[in-house]
């Protein structure tokens, strides 16, 4: 065994032996794997082996998608037979709401290069001849899905990696993680201790046990799932063509053929089982937990009104094993939380069909510094350790539960919150707010009229109007909303002004009082983060970023100050609240609570000053994200409830009115601001996102050299603004725009602009598509709709309301 190597896998299940395949394949040959017992061992051996193209995500389905092409083709390159059975499979839909979703998912998948085609219950019987279509409005067939033998795939990844140099050491289990002075990460194991750059935990079940070796607290759990094997049956033995998988939210169960017999497997909806909460023994090899079928009855009489044939047929087999799920249903990708050269790649709950997908992309984060997909969704930092413990496993059931319903837009399920609530929560919800939670915080969505809850669509719905109303308070008279989930950061020392210059593409600002907007950079110019900088004192600086990007943002700052640069970063998150006010009279009523100069030579637009508020000490910026004057009150969190109080008090005569995520998306789209992690991510530098202006090529900072190479070069897809002729459905993110027929982008985001009455949107399209007034269609829940380039914000492209 080696006793040096670059990097040390632990765990040799689908998603570990997907890295080291991946890693192999981008030119990292000093890479090995350990597993305690044989590989596959772990739950990757008795899966189901369904592979499919059906999610609602954009960039999980080009995982998806990545693994099912590679394990139609790995045979030719590694010999080993995968076991590819490519049946193609069916989503089916029972409801308006999820015949909108596989649509809307139809136009995505065909822009990721996978096809799909909606289909009505007679062709679904005609591909299903065993299958009653009664209350099936519609499916969506997905003719390349399949299905596959996880082990035999997973050994012919470990033999293609194996010819790539890699070496895998079986049987020997990983008893302890340290950490050395110089960073690097010494592994013991049974058969000895490897020291390495770059140690993954991919321990599947375990992943909670290996964290814990450096310290790390894991949030998922271990849910139990069994499946259900027929003996043959006549029906099936009749049939001259292998029948597709079907995925039936009725009975919330898969079903696919197995030689002349079928696979059964439900999801209960309700009364989903969590598994060894306090960990998996180490002896858990090969093994499976004994059947319990009577648990599954509901799901099962279903399944057999589905499937008729399936209630006459004997059960040959029941399987039943452990599958890891997080509180949000999606693995944990990259790295750990301030812990640098430590990754994870582990908590899949369908990681047969994620495994060499997530492993691709993950070897190019390690290998490259930056990946070709959007990795935001997957990255372990966003969750803290708020969400591990009770919030984990009531989310992980949840989720586990809703497997095979559609997630509905804005619908944040309530169980296991709230976690993190601002000091006016309460207050907020008398208020009629209604919730969403980002990255632990209940953020308040809208504030519904008495006695109504919004009713989750992918159309406008009940909220419509009065969102319009929100943002017609901002736009006319004066909103106020609650910031406080801003990840907010101190820099500070003598080199804080030459370190965030190396960090910011982005000028800073030249005086005390200077904000600047900014983008930060990968080695490659892909857009890391996006941060407002303030700058109180030449050596000390505020920044602000994203909620979710709290964990990120602090590792990217902390890791490129290394302990050598007399700089000190505090994360004081949750020491400040936020109260924005935002609106042509949020300066009358901000006077009726400071003594401090509001006027625009005192305090310009881009100006940020220490006053008091209320009596209150308070960070005042003058700067808006909905494009009129306004003012972020940032203030000893403490003081939020009664600031809050006499906020209101004083606006109550001037028309406030409080507005939530909805107002602002929309109010945000008409001023043409992008959104970080949504136009702004590591797939783009600024010069593709339309932001060139916020970089300053005249200094030096990371990623410059990328940056001014792709604006030499160019030809890569633009972020375009989109004037869109919607009817009762706006862009949400991720629809197809076509071209004479041809998928040539995807939208970004999108809303209805409530005071220029127009339904706008931002689009990736190629730069021969983005020129003012191109015209383009997009297609919203599988209906092609205009859209139109636009040069300019919708809303006040001169910016004369900020700076009024
Ligand atoms: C009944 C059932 C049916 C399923 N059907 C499907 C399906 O149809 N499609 C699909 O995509 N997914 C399916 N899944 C889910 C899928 O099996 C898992 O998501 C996937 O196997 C997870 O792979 P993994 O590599 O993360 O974990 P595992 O396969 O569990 O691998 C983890 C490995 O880590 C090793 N390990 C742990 N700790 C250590 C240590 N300290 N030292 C060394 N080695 C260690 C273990 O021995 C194990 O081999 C199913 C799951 C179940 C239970």
């Amino acid at each position: 065994m080696k006793t040096h190597a670059r990097v040390v896998i632990i765990g040799g299940g689908m998603m570990g032996v997907g890295l080291l395949y991946h890693l192999t394949k981008e030119g990292w040959s000093d890479v090995v794997l350990c597993d305690k017992g044989e590989l596959t061992s772990g739950s990757t051996w008795h899966a189901a082996g369904l592979i499919p193209h059906f999610i609602a995500s954009l960039n999980m389905a080009k995982i998806h998608h990545h693994g099912i092409g590679l394990y139609q083709s790995l045979e030719a390159e590694t010999g080993q037979a995968t076991g590819w059975h490519g049946c193609g499979a069916i989503r089916l839909a029972i409801n308006q709401e999820q015949a909108d979703w596989c649509r809307g998912v139809q136009g995505m998948l065909a822009y990721v290069g996978a096809e799909c085609h909606i289909i009505g219950p007679e062709q679904i019987r005609r591909l299903h001849p065993l299958l009653d279509t009664k209350g099936v409005v519609l499916g969506a067939w997905t003719p390349g899905d399949g299905h596959t033998d996880p082990a035999s795939t997973c050994n012919a990844m470990a033999i293609g990696a194996r010819n790539g140099g890699a070496e895998i050491y079986r049987h020997n289990r990983v008893l302890e993680i340290q950490r050395r002075p110089n960073g690097e990460w010494a592994v013991v194991t049974e058969q000895g201790t490897i020291v390495c750059e770059h140690a993954v935990n991919a321990a599947g079940c375990y992943a909670d046990r290996v964290g814990a070796m450096v310290g790390l607290k894991v949030p998922f759990v271990n849910m139990i799932h069994q499946y259900l094997v027929t003996e043959s049956m006549a029906p099936v033995q009749a049939l001259e063509k292998e029948l597709p998988v079907v995925r039936d939210p009725y009975a919330s169960c898969y079903y696919r053929q197995e030689r002349d017999g079928i696979i059964v497997g439900p999801y209960e909806t309700s009364g989903a089982q969590p598994w060894a909460l306090d960990g998996v023994d180490w002896g858990f090899d090969m093994e499976l937990l004994p059947p319990d079928i009577d648990r599954l009855t509901p799901w099962l009489e279903r399944a057999m009104e589905r499937i008729p044939a399936f209630a006459e047929a004997g059960i040959k087999r029941v399987v039943n094993g452990p599958i890891t799920h997080t509180p949000d249903g999606t693995f944990l990708l990259g790295p750990a939380p301030a812990m640098e050269n430590f990754w994870m790649c582990c908590c899949a709950s369908i990681g047969i069909t994620q495994g060499a997908g997530a492993g691709k992309y993950l070897a190019q984060w390690m290998v490259h510094g930056q990946t070709e997909i959007n990795m935001l969704e997957f990255d372990p930092r966003r969750f803290g350790e708020w969400a591990v413990g009770d919030y984990s496993v009531s989310k992980a059931v949840d989720e586990y539960q809703q497997m095979y319903q559609t997630p509905l837009p804005g619908e944040g399920r309530d169980v296991g919150r709230p976690i993190k609530k601002t000091p006016i929560y309460e207050r907020q919800a008398e208020q009629g707010a209604e919730f969403i939670d980002v990255f632990g915080w209940e953020r308040a969505r809208w504030f519904a009229p008495a006695g109504r809850t919004e009713e989750h669509s992918f159309r406008r719905n009940n909220t419509f109007e009065t969102v319009g109303a929100e943002c017609r308070a901002v736009r006319e008279a004066v909103g106020v909303l609650d910031l406080t989930p801003f990840a907010k950061y101190e820099v500070s020392g003598p080199d804080a002004r030459a370190f965030l210059d190396r960090l910011c593409a982005n000028r800073l600002p030249r005086r005390d009082g200077g904000i600047t907007l900014t983008q930060m950079l990968t080695e490659l110019g892909g857009i890391e983060s996006e941060a407002t900088v303030t700058r109180f004192a030449e050596d000390r600086y505020y920044l602000l970023s994203a909620a979710v990007a709290e964990l990120h943002d602090l590792d990217w700052l902390t890791q490129h100050a290394g302990a050598a640069q007399p700089i000190e970063i505090r994360n004081v998150t949750a020491d400040y609240g936020v109260i924005v006010l935002a609106g042509p009279r949020s300066r009358e009523l901000l006077a009726r609570l400071t003594d401090a100069d509001l006027g625009n030579p005192a305090f310009p637009w881009l100006r940020a000053k220490e006053i008091d508020v209320a009596g209150i000490p308070t960070r005042a910026l003058r700067i808006s994200y909905v494009g009129e004057l306004g003012w972020e009150l940032h203030h000893p969190i403490g003081e939020m409830a009664g600031l809050y109080e006499k906020v209101l008090e004083a606006g109550a005569d001037l028309g406030i009115k409080p507005f939530g995520a909805y107002a602002l998306n929309s109010l945000r789209m008409e001023k043409a601001y992008r959104a970080w992690g949504a136009e702004l991510t590591t797939e783009v530098t600024p010069i593709e996102a339309g932001l060139g202006r916020f970089v300053d090529l005249d200094k030096d900072f990371i990623g410059r050299d990328a940056v001014v190479e792709r604006k030499r070069r160019g030809g890569m897809p633009v972020l375009v603004y989109l004037e869109v002729d919607a009817a009762d459905a706006d862009v949400l993110g991720n629809e197809a725009v076509y071209v004479d027929e041809k998928p040539v982008g995807i939208t970004t985001g999108g809303a209805y602009g409530h005071t220029v009455g127009k339904s706008l949107a931002f689009a990736y399209v190629p730069p021969e598509h983005a020129g003012p007034g191109s015209e383009l269609e997009i297609a919203i829940l599988g209906e092609r709709r205009g859209a139109r380039v636009i040069s300019e914000p919708a809303y006040d492209p001169d910016n004369a309301r900020l700076r009024a």
